[in-house]
């Protein structure tokens, strides 16, 4: 049973296992605060995990802590697991984005928008930071008096993260929301998915480095002469193992759609893409 890491007396990270992308086998809950507790992203729906979740509250209850609210990232189902049940168990409130709200299918109570803060104890305030392109509702949650960031699935701590248009993915949104976290300055990043990230800024500019890179791979292509998705795959994921192309065209996609945003590519009705 995953053992809670402390970060910090008011900031308990506790991973749980969950249905994520592989090789991810878990998601990270956050226990903020000293008495007045908010959990962010209970995600776990297996009973064991749930139950190791509840015994923690409940010793912390029993130290005369209260959970005053549960707070959720996104809608992916490998982040909203435990959310609902939770919550009601500890008579809490649920918070979350509005287009957060909008796709799940359980009642959030309070929607947050960027800047929100909630205030809980001994100065520890969680704030709302609007960071879509992963997600149309992304949040990430900064707690003020730490400098910690609960970083959802802008960044990753283990495997990469998804932009997927077909789900609410926008790639030009993400790159403005990972460049957005690094201007809050966070002195720490929780991912959703793997071990803090204790370098938040070199993080974030691979990150961004990275997408950058991948967009000249696919203009690249185009220029080569490429005009269709599956020999634009081949030439701008010639490094990607053949296995994971099928993940790889939704980004490939992403990138089309954000190049197709700043009329430098065009979609042909037959569906070809062509430069500008
Ligand atoms: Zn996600």
């Amino acid at each position: 049973m995953a053992e809670p890491e402390v970060l910090d007396p008011g900031v308990w990270r506790v991973p749980y296992e969950t249905p994520t992308l592989p090789p991810a086998t878990a998601t990270n809950t956050l226990i903020v605060g000293t008495r007045r507790l908010a959990v962010v992203e209970p995600a776990t729906p297996y009973a064991t995990e749930r139950a190791a979740l509840d015994a923690l509250l409940t010793e912390r209850a029993a130290a005369g802590a209260e959970i005053v609210a549960v707070l959720v990232t996104h809608h992916h189902g490998d982040h909203i697991g435990y959310a609902f049940e939770l919550a009601q168990r500890w008579r809490a409130p649920i918070y979350a984005h509005s287009l957060t709200a909008a796709r799940v299918d359980f009642p959030v109570d309070v929607t947050l928008a960027d800047g929100d803060r909630l205030e809980l104890d001994d100065g520890y305030v969680l704030r709302a930071l609007f960071t879509p392109g992963h997600a149309p509702g992304h949040l990430v949650y900064c707690e003020e008096r730490t400098g910690i960031a609960y970083a959802g699935d802008l960044v990753a701590g283990i495997g990469t993260i998804l932009i997927d248009p077909a789900d609410g993915g926008d790639m030009s949104a993400y790159l403005d929301s990972l460049a957005r976290l690094g201007t809050a300055r966070p002195t720490a990043l929780v991912p959703s998915h793997g071990p803090v990230i204790a370098a938040p800024q070199e993080c974030l500019e691979r990150y961004i480095t990275h997408r950058r890179q991948r967009e000249g791979r696919v203009l690249a292509a185009l220029n080569a002469g490429a005009t269709r998705m599956p020999e634009l795959l081949a030439g701008a994921y010639s490094d990607t193992p053949r296995e994971i192309w099928w993940l790889a065209e939704r980004s490939l996609d992403a990138h089309l759609r954000k190049l197709e945003g700043e009329g430098r590519v065009r979609r042909e009705p037959d569906g070809q893409f062509v430069l500008t």
